[in-house]
This record gives structure tokens, sequence and C-alpha cells, in this order.
């Protein structure tokens, strides 16, 4: 039989195992937000009585059809799960497996070959690089894949044969560690899928080399959605002479700042982020101050010292989770960025961002704006970024599309 022969074989295969799934059937019109490209399905808009879907078990595979029966996509369901199902594909001809994994990462890989010289990035970032739930970093020969759905999890061997597919890795660290897993009723582990898992991750960003600590890290170890922000800020901000990285985390913007010539403080509550900072300022030829405190106590404090700085940066992590919190939030951001500004001397230039996905661009000025006119000062935008290209929105899920950032010039009026 010829190569072709197999392929069609295989094909037919693959269809008839897609077409014996059992069957979400949606509610009446509640098959408008697939049709508008978007992902997820929500619990109350699976038709129950019709599925009978009871006797399966968390991340199974699913066949999504609308109240009349027309087939939407192939998804994987968790009936303990807020959001019931999320689409892994929608040509009926090609059921989740093996080789749709193959195909999704040869997609996200052509992406990040497209864009990066070097093999620093985001591989895939979930929704927006159609596996939902799924995360996966490129630290060169080492992936640290983040799954956060039970679904994912299902597939976590035919995760791991696919990245060696397409990827050829040294090492494949499962840092299955987010809250949203206790959503989803999964466990957090450290665990390597190939190889051994590595104490610290190594980054370049531009001509800089950073170490940031896997375990005791954030996220996969390092922040690849403000590279761009960074890129495009710090060349506006030459020549400042006294700096403040406030949730400065391993250094990423306290680094290039000193590397620059400036005098850098990094603030952080963590003890393992600061030290790695101090180590990342040493190996590539500089140093900067750290002060481990709580970012707000820290700012009054200085402030209370009458201290100084000619450039602040704000990059604290998401301070509203829930949209039920956004009240609170905002009123966080807005303190934060006042005491930040009161740092500032006349003409001093402050970065404010924010990953709060609940929090609207439009929020953050006016979080910035309403602190300057409380102080007397005047705000003006020098340049906006949000999440760097590795990082792409899905334009039918605004959830994917989280952060926001602002360099801005505090003067008087
Ligand atoms: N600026 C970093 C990313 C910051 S991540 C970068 O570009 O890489 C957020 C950091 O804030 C983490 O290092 C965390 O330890 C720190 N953090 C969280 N809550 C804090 C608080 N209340 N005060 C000070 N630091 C805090």
């Amino acid at each position: 039989m010829s190569a072709q022969d197999d392929a069609a074989e295989l094909a037919v295969a693959a269809s008839a195992a897609g077409a014996a799934l059992p069957v979400l059937r949606l509610k009446h019109r509640e098959d408008r937000r697939l049709a508008a490209g978007h992902l997820w399905v929500f619990s109350n808009e699976v038709d129950t009585a019709a599925s009978r879907l009871g006797e399966l078990a968390p991340g199974s595979l699913v066949r999504v059809h609308s109240d009349r029966d027309r087939f939407l996509g192939y998804a994987y369901f968790n009936p303990h799960s807020l959001i019931a199902a999320r689409i892994l594909g929608r040509d009926a001809a090609f059921p989740p497996g093996p080789s749709l994994l193959v195909h999704r990462l040869r997609v996200a890989l052509a992406l990040r070959e497209r864009l990066y010289e070097q093999p620093y990035y985001r591989l895939v970032h979930g929704e927006s690089d159609l596996l939902p739930g799924l995360v996966v970093d490129r630290y060169g020969e080492t992936l640290i894949a983040q799954i956060a759905t039970a679904g994912m999890e299902v597939q976590k061997a035919a995760i791991v044969a696919a990245l060696v597919k397409v990827v050829r890795p040294a090492n494949i660290v499962f840092k299955n560690d987010s809250g949203a897993r206790e959503l989803e009723g999964l466990p957090k582990y450290l665990e390597a899928g190939l190889g051994t898992v590595p104490d610290t991750v190594t980054v370049l960003e531009g001509r800089l080399r950073f170490t940031a600590p896997l375990a005791a890290g954030q996220k996969t170890g390092w922040f690849y959605d403000q590279a761009y922000n960074r890129a495009l800020f710090l060349p506006l901000a030459r020549g400042v002479g006294r700096a403040l990285d406030v949730f400065s985390y391993a250094g990423g913007w306290a680094v290039p700042l000193a590397a620059a010539g400036a005098e850098v403080t990094c603030v952080d509550s963590s003890a393992a982020a600061l030290e790695a900072a101090s180590r990342n300022a040493q190996a590539n030829g500089t140093a900067v101050h750290t002060i481990r405190a709580d970012a707000f106590a820290a700012l009054e404090e200085l402030n209370a010292a009458r201290a100084s700085f000619d450039l602040v940066i704000l990059d604290p992590p998401a301070f509203i989770k829930r949209r039920k919190d956004a009240g609170k939030g905002e009123a966080a951001y807005r303190r934060l960025n006042q005491l930040a500004m009161q740092l500032l001397p006349r003409d001093g230039l402050l970065v404010s961002c924010s990953c709060s996905y609940h929090l609207e661009p439009g929020a953050l000025l006016d979080a910035l704006q309403k602190a300057g006119r409380h102080l007397g000062r005047f705000v003006q935008v020098l340049a906006s970024g949000g999440q760097a290209p590795d990082h792409p929105v899905h334009p039918a899920i605004p959830e994917t599309r989280y952060l926001k950032a602002f360099l801005c010039r505090v003067t008087q009026e």
C-alpha cells in the first residue's frame, strides 16, 4: 500500500473515531458564541437532558452540536468546571489526537520562528494558538509547559510526544501550579515530561542574559509578555539617573537600566526574586540595590524619606483576578500609581503596567489621570504597549488580551 493510501486510511479511521465520540448538545441559541469564533462552552449552555454526559470523566473528548444537531466542533469536557467545554478543532475530518496536536504546534512554532531570531519565547499561548488550557514557554533547549485544564491534562503524554516531534527539546517540564487548576479539580505539581527539571531557566533578552528560578519562580520562570514593552520604552528613558523597579522579580526592567548606567533599586516581596535580580545584574557586569518588602509599604517609606527617582516602573501581579474584585482592584492601581508619582521629580517618567484582564486599558489610564489630578500633576502618555507578539490575542476571546503598559511623563500643568 502507498503512503498516500496509508494516510487516507488513517484519515478515515480518525474521522470514524471522531464520529463515535459522545455528543454535547447546546441549548437553543447557545451556539452563537462558538459561531463568533470563541472556544468556550459554559455549563449553563449545555442541554444536559439531551446530552447524557453524566458518566464522562473530566477531560473527555466530545462532539459539540447545536440544538438542531449541527456539528460545531470537537472539544474536551469537564463536568465540574464552569467552562464546561473548550473547542479543539472545528473540522469534522480532523478529530483531536496526536496529528492535530503536531499540526497546531507546527503552526505555533512557525509564528515564533518568523518573529524571533533566538529560541526564547512563548511557543504556545493557550486559546490564542487554538490549544486551550496549554501554555509552553521556550528557553532554548528547555520547554516549560503549564496545563490549566483537565482536558489538556488527559493529553499530557500526547503533548510530550508532539513537542518532541516538532521542537526536539532536551527537557520538557510541567510546571503545573496555576490557580486555575483548582477550578478544574487538578492537583499542583512540578515534573519532567522529558529529561530533567532544572533549578533555573536561562533567557536571552536583547543583548542581556538572565537566569530565573523555576520552582520558586513566577509562572514558567520569565515574563516574555513584557519583552516588547521593555524594547519600546527603555530607549525612550535613556539617560535616567535613578530608577525604581517595583515588583521587579528577576530584574527584567532593572537590569537593562542598570546596564545602561542608571542607579536602580528593585522592590519585591520575594527573596528568591531579588537574589535573581542581583545575580542577573552581576552576570551582566552591573549591580542593583534591593528592598525586600510589600510594594505599598516600601513606596510609603520611600516617600516618608523624601526619596526621589527619575523613573519608576510598576509591574504588579494582577490585582483583579475576578470581576467582582474590580472596584477594590481599581482603587489599588490608583493608590499604587499615586505613591509612585510622588517619588518623581518635576519631569519624571513612570512605566505603569497591569496584567489584569478585568481592567480595561481605559481604566488604567483613568487611574493614572486620577492619581495625577490628586497630586496636582499633569500626566502625559508617551507610549502604550500590550503583550508581546508571542502572546497573540484571539479577537473573539477578550480574556486573551490582558497586558497593558504605559510610559508616561509626570510633569506640572
Ligand atoms: N516586572 C517583572 C514581573 C513582575 S511579576 C518582569 O518584568 O519580569 C510580579 C512580582 O511581584 C513577583 O516577583 C512577586 O514576587 C512580586 N509581588 C507580588 N506581590 C507583591 C507585593 N505586595 N509587594 C511586593 N512585591 C510583590
